[in-house]
């Protein structure tokens, strides 16, 4: 790879993200960590997101805002449901935040978050935490490589930052 190597299908990037939503509140960061790594055109990240890092270079910084449709979806009303908590397993600690998976109504598998922890019940919500919000990013560009045969057939970067199997 050479310094003039911009970002396009098939490659492995490290950025350095800080994620803003518009109410100013700084909700995730990759400062202070190892960058994060993605396989660009893998869908790894948002699509506004892989878009608008397509054809820049290592060392570029910009920032973007990614509007909910091309972020985590629109957010859905009124899809939330009340789950009684002796069918959680026993085990499991169950937050607010947290990300459960669960059986959709074609026996699919979904991810659904707990809103809310009462006594007998959890609520819990198929809807990203970020749904329906414009995700604002700032972005650095750390370095970029060649994805190897095996990544591009599993989708997932290999190695430290990436998948470790
Ligand atoms: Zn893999």
């Amino acid at each position: 790879m050479s310094a003039n190597d911009v970002i396009a299908e098939d490659m492995v990037v490290s950025i350095h993200y800080t994620l803003t939503l518009d109410d100013g509140n700084a909700v995730d960061s990759s400062r202070g960590r190892e960058p994060l790594l993605y396989l660009h055109g893998a869908q790894n990240i948002v699509p506004g997101l892989e878009k608008e890092l397509a054809g820049k270079k290592a060392g570029e910084s910009f920032d973007v805002a990614v509007s909910p449709e091309e972020g985590y979806g629109p957010r859905m009303e009124g899809v939330e449901q009340k789950v009684p908590k002796d069918v959680m397993p026993d085990e499991l600690e169950i937050e607010v935040g947290m990300p459960l998976s669960a059986h959709g109504p074609d026996g699919q598998t979904m991810t659904v978050w707990v809103t809310e922890v009462e006594d007998e019940h959890v609520l819990i919500d198929p809807n990203h935490p970020l749904a329906g919000k414009t995700l604002n990013f700032a972005i650095e560009v750390v370095e970029m490589r060649a994805a190897s045969a095996e990544e591009l057939e599993h989708g997932h970067p290999h190695g430290p930052g990436g998948h470790q199997h």
